[in-house]
């Protein structure tokens, strides 16, 4: 009896033990899955408050604006990183550099811009004086105008290309972009393809990015306006602003003053990066106002910025095979290529190698058997 007692004891104890355990478990899951929900859901209200909360720490932070920044990217969430935080301060958070210097520009960081000059906008004398603009102490005016009233009608709406440089380089191109700069209603865009920017290689995926889009401006086959672009810089990077300032511009009838400055690191012909300016005129920079360097890389991909080679992971893990090297112009190719086979003699040379051996050793991949 006793003994069935003890055992019956035993098993009470053990069950309410079992049973506590299994609540301390389910209350523990509950607490994990809160926490996972709370991490990574995009509900605004918690989003702010979890970006807030983590800003002290700056590795969370990080980490969070570059999840928001992948998901602003795909598709339907373009642009949203802008829109739902409002422009001024869309860039918040951002990493920020004081100022642009071409013999150290900022590495890449995972996102698609760093703020410059704390975000804050400066352009050039001619940008504001072209625009009609004067200094006026602390702020801007139209000549003509009350203190700090800057009034539309007195505004001059212009573009301005800055010349090729001495390697055929975008230097800048800004201006004071309003409905009247852009282009009118139902026009279509042209065809772009003739113009090839300084470092364009052919069959590398580059884009032929506008300094000042199309959509703002109206200008489209300019050499002086488009750069070598990674879809990366032109459709994540630069995109989502530029149709931030055509909306501002449609919902308000404003202007904006903008630039657009590709830099490029010693004599490279591709630019490491663009930088865009905005700032609103007639609201004093309070619809619009950002100062960003958006980077031309493509994630994951080696790029040389001299020649215009891309080199994808994949590419870059690919095992030694046979390609024809044309010693003259530095292009290789695939043996079965048309371009291969008609190499002269003299400057024909079939070697056993990686592509990125090859690359590396400044070669250049065929533009249409694209080895
Ligand atoms: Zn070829």
């Amino acid at each position: 009896m006793g003994k069935n007692n003890r055992n019956s004891g035993n098993q009470n104890n053990s069950s309410k033990n079992r049973s506590q355990r299994r609540l301390a478990l389910a209350v523990l899951l509950v607490l994990l899955l809160g926490f996972f929900w709370f991490m990574s859901t995009d509900n605004h209200t918690v989003k702010d408050f979890r970006d807030r909360y983590f800003m002290k720490h700056s590795d969370t932070a990080e980490e969070n604006s570059g999840e928001g920044e992948e998901q602003a990217s795909d598709g339907a969430g373009s642009g949203s990183t802008a829109e739902t935080d409002g422009t001024a301060t869309s860039t918040d958070g951002s990493e920020n550099v004081a100022e642009l210097d071409s013999s150290a520009l900022p590495e890449y960081n995972g996102e698609h811009y760093v703020t410059v000059n704390g975000n804050v906008p400066v352009f050039p004398d001619d940008v504001y004086g072209r625009a009609g603009l004067v200094n006026d102490g602390s702020t801007w005016k139209t000549e003509g105008s009350k203190a700090g009233k800057i009034d539309s009608g007195k505004l001059t709406p212009y573009e301005y290309y800055g010349e090729l440089d001495g390697l055929g380089r975008c230097t800048v191109a800004y201006g004071c972009l309003g409905e009247e700069t852009m282009p009118a209603e139902g026009t279509e865009r042209g065809d772009i393809s003739r113009i090839h920017p300084s470092g364009w290689a052919k069959a590398q995926n580059w884009e032929r990015c506008h300094l000042i889009a199309w959509a703002l401006s109206d200008e489209n086959a300019n050499e002086r306006n488009l750069v070598t672009g990674t879809h990366y810089l032109n459709h994540d990077g630069m995109r989502p602003l530029e149709e931030e300032v055509e909306h501002y511009i449609w919902n308000t009838g404003n202007h904006v003053l903008y630039m657009s400055r590709p830099l490029f690191s010693g004599n490279e012909l591709i630019p490491r990066g663009v930088q865009m300016t905005v700032w609103s005129c007639e609201d004093q920079g309070k619809g619009m106002s950002f100062n960003v360097y958006c980077f031309n890389v493509t994630p994951g991909a080696e790029i040389n910025y001299v020649n215009g080679v891309v080199t994808t992971e994949e590419q870059a893990q690919q095992e030694p095979r046979l390609y024809v090297v044309n010693k003259r112009s530095g292009v290789f190719h695939y043996p079965t290529c048309e371009g291969a086979q008609s190499i002269y003699k003299k400057n024909r040379m079939e070697v056993t190698a990686t592509r990125k051996e090859l690359t590396d050793q400044g070669y250049v991949p065929c533009g249409y058997c694209e080895p």
